[in-house]
């Protein structure tokens, strides 16, 4: 990293450090560095201090997990927020919760993952053509983050929509919070939002269009795959899969055949 990166102050991120990175590899070292939020700072730390029973060999992450699959992404997937005992501890996003066990085994049904389950961040797991990130990349307390440490972390993710831009194409949004994140993000990275916002809903879709090369870019909403939403079947597996293979075919990602 260079001269100015090297050392940057807690009121430098994000605001200031992530419109400097050149690349996706770098915002994703710069991501997991952030303390810009001193309540998610705390809770992401107690959570890997105390840790769950079931995970008491584990240590923890305990820091902002960043956005994961290639940089040439042309469909991206927009959660929430890493799980405390998900993310938090093994440092990629979906991965050791039930929610990713949902999304993941998805994705792999149609080609898009090379696993069924993300256990860790070194077990194998792949994509293709799809990257994964969320609006907020620290754990928080009750898996709702505050207005306040959601725009606050807003610059990641718009720089990150900024590097993907050259071939992003479409993006599965997972939940209502995830739509209103993203929207500004979006605004904020050139892309133009009709007014009144698109509303979300799941199967929702919008188009925003690009003011400087008029390219268009696709939001499919989808229901967030929580153990809430699973439990009480209003999203189900298949539900999952129709959204996410909208989204590859508008993105122009092969995927298999979903299982019926
Ligand atoms: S939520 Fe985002 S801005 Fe806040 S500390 Fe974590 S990475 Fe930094």
């Amino acid at each position: 990293m260079r001269g100015s990166r090297t050392t940057p102050q807690a009121h430098d991120f994000p605001s200031v450090t992530a419109p400097r990175l050149g690349c996706v590899r770098e915002l994703d070292e710069a991501v997991a560095t952030c303390r810009a939020c001193p309540r998610l700072v705390a809770w992401r730390e107690e959570a890997a201090r105390v840790k769950r029973r079931a995970f008491r060999d584990w240590e923890y992450w305990a820091r902002p997990v960043p956005g994961f699959g290639p940089p040439d992404a042309p469909l991206a997937i927009i959660g929430l927020a890493p799980a405390a005992h998900g993310g938090n501890r093994t440092g990629r996003i979906f991965t050791g919760d039930p929610s990713g066990d949902v999304l993941y085994a998805a994705l792999y049904d149609l080609g898009l993952a090379s696993r069924p389950v993300a256990a860790h961040r070194d077990d194998g797991m792949k994509l293709y053509g799809v990257r994964i990130t969320v609006p907020v990349h620290c754990a928080p307390p009750d898996n709702r983050p505050t207005t306040a440490e959601r725009d606050t972390c807003r610059p990641w993710l718009a720089r990150e929509l900024e590097l993907l831009r050259p071939t992003l194409r479409a993006i599965v949004v997972l939940g209502g919070f995830a739509w209103q994140a993203l929207l500004p993000a979006l605004t904020a990275t050139g892309w133009r939002v009709s007014r009144p916002r698109p509303a979300f809903g799941h199967g929702a879709r919008a188009q925003l269009t690009d003011a400087r090369s008029e390219r268009v870019l696709h939001l499919i909403g989808g229901y967030h795959p929580s153990q809430r939403n699973v439990s009480t079947r209003t999203l189900t597996p298949a539900m999952l899969r129709d959204v996410l293979h909208r989204g590859a075919d508008i993105a122009g990602v092969a995927v298999c055949r979903p299982p019926a």
